[in-house]
């Protein structure tokens, strides 16, 4: 048994956490890209809808596609570039790219072209995926500008802003529905960072104003996701692109203790939880090895548990020395190395641990998790989008 508890409480709570920390007026795009960061894509997008978030962000196509055909009519923002063979659902999904060249944006206007020529031809009738959406009334293809102001991903230089977004707004069968930058260093509290994240803002600001200058309306304007959003108020515009802190955890060092000095409050709380049950009690004399490598052996007698949950499940191999779980209120350490679909945990001679007892990984207090995936992730040298995201399709999804 391996699964991951998903609480949907837990996501409603944290919107309404990130809403109190928003300017009137201001528009919330969920990133539920990579399966909402191993929360589910649907069900999380769903139960953010109902929390009144009016935008969603996704990475690939394929997940756009996903969310239209369970039913969800938003926006959907794609933040990475699509490929060509992609462009069609692009538009027949009405799923909002990010443009940031010339040449990209050619191929777009001419898939919108050539998709909504093919809708005239079949008799007017719009297509069931469109008609899905809540901009069926537009009969323009709405994309955003992204601006590079310092990321090195994707967009048009700053400069490049103006003639672009005018390119768009004048196109046949584009409309320019918003422009975008994203922070490379928001995250970072020190003051180098700071001034970098500083200069991207400011160079999105006169791009902005250079659109405005020719007259272009540069529609829904948005830079910040989770740490920027609450770190720096000021930078919100027309709409904020939250991810990690939906599911609960806060963004690089901007933790919730930088923000309560700053007199920000903000208490997320863990959405997912990973769970398994003992499968075995394995009693061990001194001197028994556990797993490959036989890294670890028994300084004395013990009692070990065998947990059905290894590193294809997403408990990533690194994570052994030093991962503990949570089998009835009390922590156990995992010993040996962490298998492709098992590991050991030592539970000494004392334990009423027993065989299909609830072992929780990490999670939220609710959960009986005594540890949250930033936490594992402090031990592993990563970050809980990396723990989040590793969690494979293997374990089951139970929402809560
Ligand atoms: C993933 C992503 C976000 C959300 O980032 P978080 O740090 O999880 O808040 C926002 N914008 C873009 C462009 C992204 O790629």
């Amino acid at each position: 048994m391996r699964i991951a508890e998903i609480y949907l409480e837990n996501l409603a709570h944290n919107i309404a956490q990130i809403k109190q920390n928003l300017r009137p007026g201001v528009k919330i795009c969920a990133a539920v890209k990579a399966d909402a960061y191993g929360h589910g894509a649907v069900r999380c997008a769903k139960k953010a809808v109902e929390c009144g978030v009016e935008f969603l962000s996704v990475a690939t196509v394929g997940e756009g596609i996903e969310l239209r055909k369970a039913g969800i009519s938003r926006p959907i923002l794609v933040l990475s570039l699509c490929d060509k063979s992609e462009m069609r659902s692009l538009v027949k999904y009405n799923l909002t790219p990010l443009v940031g060249d010339a040449e990209y944006i050619d191929l777009i206007e001419a898939a919108a072209k050539k998709f909504f020529k093919s809708q005239k031809n079949s008799a007017n009738e719009i297509s069931a995926e469109r008609k899905n959406t809540s901009n069926k009334t537009c009969e323009k293809f709405a994309v955003h500008l992204a601006v590079d102001t310092g990321m090195g991903r994707i967009g048009c230089l700053p400069h490049e802003a103006k003639d672009l977004a005018k390119k768009i707004a004048l196109s046949q069968n584009l409309s320019l529905g918003g422009v975008c930058t994203h922070f490379a260093s928001a995250d970072e509290t020190s003051k180098k960072y700071r001034d970098y994240a500083q200069s991207q803002y400011e160079k999105f600001s006169l791009a902005i104003n250079s659109i405005r200058a020719e007259k272009v309306d540069a529609g829904i304007v948005h830079c910040s996701s989770s740490a920027a959003l609450l770190d720096r108020p000021e930078w919100q515009f027309d709409m904020v692109r939250p991810g990690i802190i939906l599911y609960g955890y806060c963004a690089g060092k901007i933790t919730q203790k930088y923000l309560s000095q700053k007199k920000i409050r903000f208490e997320p709380k863990p959405v997912m939880a990973l769970v398994t049950s003992v499968s075995a009690i394995r009693h061990f004399a001194k001197g028994q090895s556990v797993s490959y490598g036989c890294t670890w052996t028994s300084e004395r007698e013990t009692k070990i548990a065998v947990l059905p949950i290894g590193y294809a499940d997403g408990l990533l191999r690194r994570a052994s020395p030093g991962l503990e779980v949570a089998i009835n209120g009390k922590k156990y350490p995992v010993r040996g190395r962490i298998c492709m679909d098992q590991c050991m945990a030592e539970i000494g001679m004392k334990s009423d641990a027993k065989r299909f007892d609830r072992v929780v990984i990490f999670g939220p207090k609710e959960s009986g998790a005594l540890c949250t995936a930033q936490d594992l992730a402090d031990a592993q040298g990563t970050i809980p989008y990396e723990i989040l995201t590793s969690i494979s399709k293997r374990v089951k999804r139970i929402f809560i």
